[in-house]
C-alpha cells in the first residue's frame, strides 16, 4: 500500500477538489476519478492508503462496489461521502460491515467547509476523533466566552428552550434498530445550539436540573409513544436527580400519560451518580426497577465505583464508554478493557452497549468481542426529531 495516498471517486468536481485540497494540505498525493468504470482497476494499480467515494453518484451500486473492493482484499481507509441517512449510504454502511471494510467514517453532503475540515482531518490523519455535532454552531471560541447565569437558565426552562437530540441505538449481530438515547440541547436564543456539557453541570450546582430532567421525561416519553413498541427510549439522569421519590413520581405519571410501559425505557446513571450516595440510591433505583423501568450504567469504566456496590444495585446494562471505543484501533489496552467489560457484563446478566462507534472497523471489532449494541456517528449522529423519522424510515426499508 502507497502510505498517504488518496483516491477519490465523485462525479462532482467542485466537491472532488475540495476533499482533494484538504488532503494534499496533509501532505497526500491525490488522484482524482468521476466514473465508477475504471475505479476498482485503479484501486488496484495504485493500491491507496485512503479512498473517498461519493455513494449516491447515479449509476453506481454502492453495495456490489464494496464488495468488488473487498474482493481486491482492500485495507484503504475508506472515506463515504453523501447526504444524510439516505438508503445508499446506509446500504453502504451495512455491506462495509458485511465485508469488513475499514470505512472511517461519513462525509456529510452537501459540504460545509469547517465542518469537512474537522471531519477529514479526523479521518485523513487518523486523529482520535474530536466531539462533533453536526448541528451546532459552537467552536471552541464560542465555548470558552459562553457564561451560563441562573437567570438564563430559568427563562429557557419557562420558554421551552431545550429539546432533546436522538441518537439510535443497534443491534450489532443483526444491525436492527432497538431504540434511541435521548441527548439534551439547549437552543439558545442568541447563541444557537447549545452542547449540554455547556450547561448541564451549572444546572446540577443550582438546583435547576430537577426541573430540567422533567421535561427531558415529557418531551422524550412523547417521542417514544409515536415508535413502535418494540423500540426503546435512554434517558440521562443526573446524580443530582436520584434523591427522592419525586423522579419516581414524575416517571410514573408521564408513563401513564403517554401509555408508556416501563420496560421500554432505560434510565442511563453514571457510576459516580450511583456511588455518592449508594444507599439511597438502591431505594430509588430499586424501585424504579420493579416498576419495570431498565437501568443502564454509563460511561462505564470512566468514574469511581466497587464492584461489590455495583453488583448489588439493580442494573439491568452496561455502556462501554466512547473513550475506549473510540481507541480500540489504536490501543491494546482499550481492546482489554473492553473485553473484560463486556465479560464482567455477561457474568452480572447485564446487556452492553457500545457508545461512540465511529467507523465500520470498530462496529466490527466490538460485535467480535460480543457487544449486543452500539450507537455512533459512524451509524447516525444525535439528530432532532424529524431527522430522527426521516433516518428510522429508510434505515427501516433495508429489512
Ligand atoms: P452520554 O450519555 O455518555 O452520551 C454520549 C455522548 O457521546 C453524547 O454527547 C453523544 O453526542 C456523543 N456521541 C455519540 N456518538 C459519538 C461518536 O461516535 N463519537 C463521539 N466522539 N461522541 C459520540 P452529548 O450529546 O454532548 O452529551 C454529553 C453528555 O451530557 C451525555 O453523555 C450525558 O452524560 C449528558 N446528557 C445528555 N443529555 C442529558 C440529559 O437530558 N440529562 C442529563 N442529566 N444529562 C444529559
Ligand atoms: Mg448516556
Ligand atoms: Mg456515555
Amino acid at each position: 500500500m502507497q502510505a498517504k495516498t488518496l483516491l477519490v471517486l465523485d462525479d462532482d468536481i467542485d466537491s472532488a477538489n475540495i476533499i482533494a485540497k484538504e488532503a494534499e494540505g496533509y501532505g497526500f498525493k491525490v488522484s482524482i476519478i468521476e466514473s465508477a468504470v475504471l475505479f476498482v482497476d485503479q484501486v488496484s494499480a495504485i493500491n491507496p492508503s485512503h479512498l473517498a467515494i461519493h455513494i449516491e453518484m447515479p449509476e453506481l451500486d454502492g453495495t456490489a462496489l464494496l464488495a468488488d473492493l473487498a474482493q481486491l482484499q482492500c485495507t484503504s481507509s475508506i472515506i463515504l461521502s453523501s447526504s444524510f441517512g439516505t438508503p445508499a449510504l446506509i446500504a453502504a454502511q451495512l455491506a462495509a460491515i458485511k465485508h469488513r471494510l475499514n470505512v472511517r467514517g461519513v462525509l456529510p453532503r452537501p459540504f460545509n467547509r469547517s465542518f469537512n475540515h474537522v471531519i477529514l482531518k479526523n479521518m485523513l490523519t487518523d486523529l482520535v476523533s474530536v466531539d462533533l455535532d453536526l448541528y451546532t454552531s459552537t467552536t471552541d471560541n464560542e465555548r470558552q466566552s459562553y457564561v451560563v447565569d441562573e437567570a438564563a437558565i430559568f427563562e429557557a426552562i419557562s420558554n421551552n428552550q431545550f429539546l432533546l437530540y436522538y441518537q439510535p441505538v443497534l443491534n450489532l449481530q443483526n444491525g436492527k434498530l432497538v431504540g434511541f438515547e435521548a441527548l439534551i440541547r439547549w437552543r439558545h436564543p442568541e447563541l444557537g445550539i447549545r452542547l449540554p456539557e455547556t450547561f448541564i453541570p451549572f444546572t446540577e450546582k443550582t438546583g435547576q436540573i430537577d426541573p430540567i430532567t422533567h421535561q427531558v421525561i415529557l418531551m422524550g416519553f412523547a417521542f417514544l409513544a409515536k415508535l413502535k413498541p418494540e423500540l426503546t427510549l435512554s434517558i440521562n439522569i443526573s446524580a443530582k436527580s436520584i434523591k427522592n421519590d419525586h423522579l419516581l413520581e414524575v416517571f410514573n405519571q408521564a408513563c401513564q400519560k403517554f401509555g408508556i410501559d416501563p420496560k421500554r425505557v432505560v434510565l442511563e446513571l453514571t457510576e459516580t451518580a450511583t456511588m455518592n450516595n449508594p444507599d439511597e440510591a438502591e431505594y430509588v433505583l430499586s424501585r424504579l426497577r420493579d416498576l419495570g423501568f431498565r437501568l443502564s450504567i454509563d460511561d462505564f469504566g470512566t468514574g469511581y465505583s466497587s464492584m461489590a456496590q455495583l453488583a448489588r444495585l439493580p442494573f439491568t446494562e452496561l455502556k462501554i464508554d466512547k473513550s475506549f471505543v473510540t481507541t480500540m484501533e489504536s490501543s491494546s489496552k482499550s481492546r482489554k478493557v473492553i473485553g473484560s467489560t463486556i465479560a464482567l457484563a455477561q457474568s452480572l446478566g447485564l446487556t452492553t452497549v457500545a457508545e461512540g462507534i465511529e467507523n465500520s472497523l470498530a462496529a466490527i471489532g466490538l460485535r467480535e468481542l460480543g457487544c449486543q449494541f452500539g450507537q455512533g456517528y459512524y451509524f447516525a449522529r444525535p439528530m432532532d426529531q424529524d431527522a430522527a423519522f426521516l433516518w428510522m424510515q429508510n434505515w427501516h426499508s433495508q429489512y
